[in-house]
């Protein structure tokens, strides 16, 4: 199914089938009460990773993209791939204290306490386009604060794709400015 999904435009269906099928449920990780959607699995199996990037460069194949934005750590695996297939550049957004030039930093609220995010501040010239790219869109706090920290830089963010979505939470609805893609939705 995998090799004859890639062959010509891929079958959405398919794809997501694919991966669904090397996703791993890890029950109470981090914490008790979280069903943990671990992507670790589709990553040994390099034709499913594969398809995943080429899902994904299908999707923005025409979208003129000039950086693709990867959040850590997750969004770097699938984001740099994808930014090579489709002649864009990366840019990294940060956990604190990791970049290492000037940077634009947002402090956003979790369930319990707050996170922060960076980037750094000449990563993205003003009205370049750009994607954001992690592994999973859950409850949609971690893309809407990098959403912010991008439009910071003056860029042009054309949307966010992820490989997973729990729909059941509601992320989207925290993006009602955002377009988003999603290859499996739980
Ligand atoms: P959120 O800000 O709630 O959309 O959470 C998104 C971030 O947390 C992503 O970077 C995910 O990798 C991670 N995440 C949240 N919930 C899960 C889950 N159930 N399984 C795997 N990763 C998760």
């Amino acid at each position: 199914m995998t090799t004859s999904a890639l062959r010509n435009q891929l079958d959405r269906t398919a794809v997501s089938a694919a991966i669904s099928a090397v996703i791993r449920d890890v029950p109470d990780f981090p914490k008790p009460g979280i069903l943990f959607k671990d992507i670790t699995p589709m990553l040994g199996h390099p034709e499913v990773f594969q398809l995943s990037i080429a899902a994904l460069h299908q999707l923005y194949a025409d979208a003129k993209l000039d950086y693709i934005v990867g959040i850590e750590s997750r969004g770097f695996i699938f984001g740099a791939p994808l930014a090579i297939a489709l002649g864009a550049g990366f840019v990294p957004v940060r956990k604190p204290g990791k970049l290492p030039a000037e940077c634009h930093t947002i402090e956003y609220a979790l369930e319990y306490g707050t996170d922060t995010l960076q980037i750094h501040k000449d990563a993205i010239p003003a009205g370049k386009r750009v994607l954001i790219i992690d592994d999973l869109l859950a409850t949609g706090g971690t893309v809407k604060a990098t959403l912010e920290l991008v439009r910071s830089t003056g860029a042009d963010v054309v949307g966010a794709a992820f490989i997973v979505e729990l729909s059941f939470l509601n992320g989207r609805e925290r993006l009602p400015d955002c377009e988003i893609q999603t290859l499996v939705t739980y």
